[in-house]
Order: structure tokens, then sequence, then C-alpha cells
């Protein structure tokens, strides 16, 4: 039976810890995985997956999700889904049904606490939660109170919708102290 695991929060979270930790399980149980990650996100060099304590795991870049090769593997793991277009909902469906498991991780909220949408779609995060058979919330401290944090704010000025960085563009906070709910 496959299934479709959803790893979401705000940056500074620790997803990718997660996943690289879920990755090693799933290996050590003798699944073979493959993890992908969208060509846009150069952090920490080309064909790894880093987490911000610096531990590391091959992943391959591709730029659409069609050029996944996932014929012999049994976990499908993509990271920082929201750099790909809507048509990875078709896929994780597919996969699912081929009776893989599938893991995808990434943003919940942009950085004006609005569902993270795909790229050029309507479709957001919420698409993504809907078809999930487990979705695991992850939380970071607010840089501001020390409280959990739940949504991430931007903390300089862009036009640039889809900002890639991080310390220096961007924090975690709680939503008392995120600018959609403070007064
Ligand atoms: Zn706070």
């Amino acid at each position: 039976m496959g299934k479709i695991d959803v790893l979401l929060g705000p940056m500074f979270s620790g997803k990718t810890t997660s996943l690289i930790k879920r990755v090693q399980e799933l290996e050590d149980e003798g699944k073979t995985v493959k993890i992908f990650k969208p060509r846009v996100d150069n952090r920490y060099g080309e064909e790894v997956i880093c987490s911000h304590d610096k531990i590391s795991r091959k992943a391959y870049n591709i730029q659409d999700i069609s050029e996944a090769e996932v014929e012999k593997v049994d976990v499908v793991v993509i990271d920082e889904y929201f750099f790909f277009k809507d048509n990875l909902l078709d896929y994780c469906k597919i996969w699912k049904d081929k009776g893989k498991h599938v893991i995808v991780a990434g943003l919940d909220l942009d950085h004006k606490g609005e569902p993270m949408p795909f790229i050029d779609s309507e479709k957001t995060s919420q698409d993504l939660i809907d078809m999930a058979d487990e979705v695991t919330y992850l939380k970071s401290k607010c840089e501001i109170c020390g409280k959990e944090a739940t949504m991430t704010e931007r903390t300089v000025e862009s036009n640039t919708e889809r900002l890639v960085g991080g310390t220096e563009y961007y924090r975690p906070v709680c939503k008392e102290h995120h600018p959609k709910w403070k007064k």
C-alpha cells in the first residue's frame, strides 16, 4: 500500500533535518529511497539536501517533477515542493497508487501567512494537505518572544515573490508577531 506523508513548517523548523532522519530510518528498514529537489534551490551546493546543522544527503536536482525517475524506488522524497508546478500533486497520486511511499516537505505558509502556492498555480499547500495520508507540522522558535513559531516573516523589502534565501531575508515568528496578525 502506498502512502503520502507531508512534512510542513516555517523556515528554520528543522524540516530537512527531520527528512534526513526519516530517510535514514527507512533505509535501515531495507527500503530504497531517492530524494529530489527543485533545481532553483542552490543552497549548500548542487546535488545534496543539507540541514541547517550541516548534515547532507544526495539529492537529485530536477526542474519539473516529471523528470523524477522512481521506477526502482520504494520511497520518493521531495524537498521544497513549492518550487515545483502543481503537476507534483498528480505524480504523488500516481506513485502512491503504484505502492510507493511518498514524502513531501516544505513550507505550509508563505511570508505573508497565506497557503504556499505551487509555481504558476492556484493550487497550494492546502491541496497537498488534502491528499496526504499523514501530515506532520514542525515548529521553530519565535525570534521576538521565544515561543513556538509557526510562521515565517520576511525581514527585507522585495518585489520578488519567491525570494530564495535564509536568515538574511527571513526569520521564524509566532502568530502574534507575524505582520499578518499583529496589530
Ligand atoms: Zn512571538
